[in-house]
């Protein structure tokens, strides 16, 4: 089957990045620290860089990963601690991981530039760090990109319920997508995997939709203006990370907004790659604002596309219609 090695491969990666996240959440006093760009990253973001670099250099040592950390910040002495924990969190997931040198150079593998050709994975080791850090939603999200192109993603959602919207003991879930292969959820400890489909609504006033929950991520007060227009009349559900993706690939909601904020922000490639193809694969269909595909071709940034919009399909002509309007007015 096309991409079969890959898919068990990237499963097993994302797995095992889930278990180094669920150690770190079990203490995440002293655990973080502030980027330049003042969003937190954690012991588990690299952490979890480190476990997906490591598990895909295994079994494809010619691998070019565009990932959202670096190790910069990890080899500065002012945080030695922080790395010392990145690098026992690794070792405790994968004990066969190597040095600190070796983790902290599996992390830097993820600073390639990505491109029109060839094949690169796409990894955000945990999208939602704020949500993380909540010990909320947040996801591994894993794709690989050939020639420009999604063909394999695989998220992972510690603490998502493994049915529905509402809080459960059964927390946990894989969801992965190969291109024309559809899309399969599982629980993280349990390999048997069941085939998930958008819902089949078609009259946009019965959708709900769901969006961000930090509101300098996505523009809630214009997504608002958007569902009223729908005639949506639900509240909007709110959940971190691409679990949005998952919400609507198994039909807890039927339209994912991320609406700019500002004129200057640029989608990164690895907020979308992997929920893309989950999406993608259930049925639903995943634009920007404008209704354009997105452009992966284009390396670490989807900088030809304005925000975001996901559906389970037969409505997303009407869905970005009312977006296009309530932007335009
Ligand atoms: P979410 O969990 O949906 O709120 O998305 C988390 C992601 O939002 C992070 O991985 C960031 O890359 C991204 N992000 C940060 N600032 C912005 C912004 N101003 N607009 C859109 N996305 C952002
Ligand atoms: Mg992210």
């Amino acid at each position: 089957m096309f991409l079969a090695t890959e898919r068990q491969i990237a499963l097993e990666a994302v797995q095992a990045a889930c278990r180094a996240c669920r150690l770190v959440e079990g203490d995440l006093t002293g655990a973080s620290l502030d980027k330049d760009d003042r969003s937190p990253v954690t012991v588990a973001d690299f952490a979890s860089q480190a476990v997906v670099s490591i598990a895909l250099g295994r079994a494809f040592p010619d691998l070019h990963i565009v990932g959202e950390e670096d190790a910069s910040a990890l080899r500065d002495p002012a945080h030695a601690a922080l790395a010392d924990r990145v690098v026992a969190t690794v070792r405790r997931v994968d004990p066969a991981s190597g040095d600190a040198d070796a983790v902290l150079a599996a992390i830097d593998r993820g600073r390639d530039t990505g491109g029109p050709k060839g094949r690169f994975w796409v990894l955000d080791p945990i999208d939602g760090t704020k949500g993380f850090l909540r010990h909320d939603q947040y996801a591994v999200a894993l794709a690989l990109v050939e020639d420009g192109r999604v063909v394999l993603g695989v998220l992972g959602c510690p603490n998502l319920p493994q049915v529905g919207r509402a809080p459960s003991a059964d927390t946990g879930c894989l969801f992965v997508a190969v291109r024309g292969q559809g899309a399969w959820s599982r629980s993280i400890d349990d390999p048997t995997e069941t085939r998930i489909h958008v819902d089949r609504v078609h009259n946009p006033a019965r959708a709900r939709f769901c969006e961000s929950v930090e509101k300098s991520h996505s523009a809630q007060d214009v997504a608002a203006r958007v569902a009223a227009r729908l005639g949506i009349t639900a509240p909007p559900y709110r959940i971190d990370s691409q679990c949005k993706y998952a919400a609507v690939a198994r039909g807890d909601a039927s339209i994912y907004l991320r609406l700019p904020t500002r004129k200057d922000y640029v989608e990164k490639a690895w907020d979308h790659a992997a929920g893309w193809a989950v999406v993608t694969e259930a049925g639903g269909v995943v634009t920007d604002t404008r209704g354009a595909a997105l452009d992966f071709s284009r390396g670490r940034l989807l900088d030809r596309n304005p925000g975001v919009v996901a559906t389970s399909g037969p409505i997303h002509g009407r869905v970005v219609d009312a977006v296009q309007k309530i932007l335009g007015s």
